[in-house]
């Protein structure tokens, strides 16, 4: 039977709601969707999938590759080959995909954004979503991908029926990589989601020592700074500042982002801010695309005219 196979994107207890748009790609492929969790008590609208097949694992071996592949084994012998096997663009939705796409021997895109059902052209982006790359697949059999979150979730449609539901049998664990914990980040720190007015600041701002400047702004304008994954990983602000997939999602009144491009995983992040204002000597840059109000200059010049203006 031809299938599309969902591995569950499953975070501390959570049905994350990135799997909707592994489940809304499926339904673009007209393909019945098996869906594949970890046995437990997750919030899932079953009416999204045709069939359900839970593992009797705990969440972090669930997320461990060695693990996923010998489910994945057990529900090929149960079910047959998928045509797609489907995980999440995440940190381990990536891992997985590319553990899976290396023991099956299956072709592999990552990071779909967009799909074009007549042509079979799948869509994925390069250069902070600059250029964007088509593929298509020479070979009709089964394939890989993860797709990116919010792109396919309006696909996602509720079934006429509730799915049928099945439990594999016992799975032997991998001892050769163990899940220790998650580590929370510093609770000190300020918490940039409560914020009214963030003061962003990306790499093109130049390096570390402008930041004192873009602090004595922020203070000015009573605003909180954050940034960009590359300041946080240069350390020039501290992980818990950082705004986007892999940091957090903020919606403050005002989002003032001095010096970043705007790429998928950062606005991901910042986009349904009240207001955005981007700064950028760069006239094509991303950002401007969901600016509510765009500037094109060098940020550090208009931080110390700010500041000159509100020190009255
Ligand atoms: C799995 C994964 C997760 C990720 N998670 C995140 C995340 O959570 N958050 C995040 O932000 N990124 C994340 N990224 C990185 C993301 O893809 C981008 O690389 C990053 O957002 C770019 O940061 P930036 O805009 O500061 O830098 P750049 O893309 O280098 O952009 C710098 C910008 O500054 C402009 N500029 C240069 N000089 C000046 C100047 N003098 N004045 C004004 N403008 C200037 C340039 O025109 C350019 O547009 C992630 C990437 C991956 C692969």
């Amino acid at each position: 039977m031809s299938y599309a196979l969902v591995v569950s994107e499953i975070r501390r207890g959570l049905f994350e709601d990135r799997n909707l748009d592994s489940i809304g790609f499926s339904n673009l492929l007209q393909r019945n969707i098996t869906l594949l969790i970890p046995e437990g008590d997750y919030k899932i609208n079953e009416k999204f999938v045709n069939n359900i097949i839970k593992v009797r694992i705990e969440e972090s071996s669930f997320l461990n590759p060695l693990n996923m592949i010998t489910a994945l084994e057990k529900v090929i012998n149960l079910k047959g080959n998928p045509d797609v096997i489907i995980f999440t663009l995440s940190s381990s939705g990536t891992e997985l995909a590319s553990y899976a796409s290396g023991h099956f021997k299956l072709p592999l895109i990552t990071d779909v954004s967009g799909y074009d059902k007549e042509k079979g052209i799948f869509l994925k982006s390069y250069y902070s979503d600059k250029i964007f790359g088509q593929f298509k697949l020479t070979d009709t059999g089964p394939f890989i991908i993860t797709v990116r979150s919010g792109s396919f979730k309006d696909n996602a449609v509720e079934k006429a029926s509730l799915p049928a539901s099945e439990t594999l049998e016992e799975i032997q664990i991998s001892k050769n990589r163990t899940f220790i914990e998650y580590i929370e980040e510093d609770s000190t720190e300020i918490d940039i989601t409560k914020a009214e007015f963030l003061l962003s600041v990306g790499r093109g701002i130049g390096n570390q020592d402008e930041i004192a400047g873009y602090e004595e702004l922020a203070a000015l304008l009573k605003a909180v700074i954050s940034g960009s994954r590359p300041v946080i990983d240069k350390m020039w602000l501290p992980k818990p500042r950082q705004v986007g997939t892999s940091g957090k999602t903020v919606k403050p009144k005002v989002y003032f982002a001095m010096g970043i491009s705007g790429a998928f995983q950062h606005i991901a992040g910042m986009k349904d801010s009240d207001c955005i204002i981007a700064v950028n000597k760069d006239p094509q840059a991303p950002i401007f695309q969901y600016a509510h109000y765009g500037i094109v200059a060098d940020a550090n010049k208009l931080r110390d005219n700010l500041k000159v203006i509100m020190k009255g």
